[in-house]
């Protein structure tokens, strides 16, 4: 570890949280325009009810909503609860992750995963979509930075670089791996899935790149998720990943079935990765890559 200066924790925890405020407001823009297609940075943010233009000194994270009383200047029409909402818990994120990780060269690599998960997460509950910018963008930057990072930080940099490489493989392969057999027995059963890949669409053939990312009732969008979550996280850490985000899924699909009382909910896979993920780089104890 690179001798760090002494910032007490009540400053860094208290920078990475107006940090991560900020981050969390650019990430409501992001979980709005990116599945639309929209562009990042024009037009400004509007009213959805009159159209008006948000005014900067309305648009500060967190306080803006108070402020206003979680309504628009101009028609006074609702501001939905999920903005304010994301920008705290973005905010509450990066100040836990600097608080457990210290100022260090893995640190604004932690925050960086953190803002993919939470992206990633947001957008596949809302859209059932994981965009290929987040999860193949983000393993290709995972695969550069992390082991840079690590090196930085005293690790051997042919184990930094194995490691990323091998959690990529992992994360990526186990997923992988339960979606074809699945695919390839529930074929051999009969069953057919009504919503995937289309209806009544034939099966693949297995010369064609289809059979081998067909997999009926888990998207292909979390396998690609999960290999950039082992870029980040390294072999030991994307296997704790996986059985958290097992048990995160469970709950998160009872309260969901509690909350809309049926049992047929689609619920996207990548909310309980992220949780399986960020608790992975929270939690004292658990095993991360390079430690
Ligand atoms: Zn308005």
């Amino acid at each position: 570890m690179a001798e760090a200066p002494a910032f007490g924790p009540l400053f860094v925890g208290g920078f990475a949280f107006v940090l991560g405020l900020l981050v969390g407001s650019f990430l409501n823009v992001v979980i709005h325009r990116v599945p639309r297609e929209e562009s990042l940075v024009w037009p400004g943010s509007h009213c959805p009810h009159c159209d008006a233009a948000v005014r900067p000194f309305d648009n500060v994270p967190l306080l803006s909503y108070l402020i206003l009383g979680g309504r628009c200047r101009d028609c006074r029409g609702p501001i939905h609860w999920r903005y304010p909402a994301l920008e705290l818990l973005t905010g509450l994120l990066f100040a836990a992750i600097a608080l457990r990780h210290g100022v260090g060269w893995m640190t604004p690599v932690w925050l960086g995963f953190a803002t993919a998960l939470v992206a990633a997460a947001a957008i596949d509950f809302e859209h059932h979509i994981i965009p290929d910018g987040i999860s193949l963008g983000g393993l290709a930057v995972g695969l550069v930075l992390v082991p840079a990072a690590g090196i930085l930080e005293g690790a051997a940099p042919l184990l930094a670089l194995r490691q990323a490489a091998l959690g990529a493989a992992l994360g990526g392969g186990l997923l992988w791996g339960v979606g074809f057999v699945h695919a390839r027995l529930s074929v051999a059963f009969g069953r057919t899935f009504a919503h995937w890949p289309g209806e009544g669409e034939a099966v693949p053939k297995p010369a064609s790149l289809d059979y081998w990312t067909w997999f009926p009732g888990l998207g292909f969008g979390d396998v690609k998720l999960l290999a950039m979550v082992g870029a980040f996280l390294g072999p030991a850490g994307v296997l704790q990943c996986i059985l958290l985000a097992a048990l995160a899924g469970l709950l998160l699909g009872l309260v969901w079935m509690a909350v809309r009382r049926r049992m047929d909910a689609p619920f996207g896979f990548a909310p309980a990765i992220a949780v399986g993920a960020l608790a992975t780089v929270l939690l004292p104890g658990l095993r991360l890559p390079l430690l």
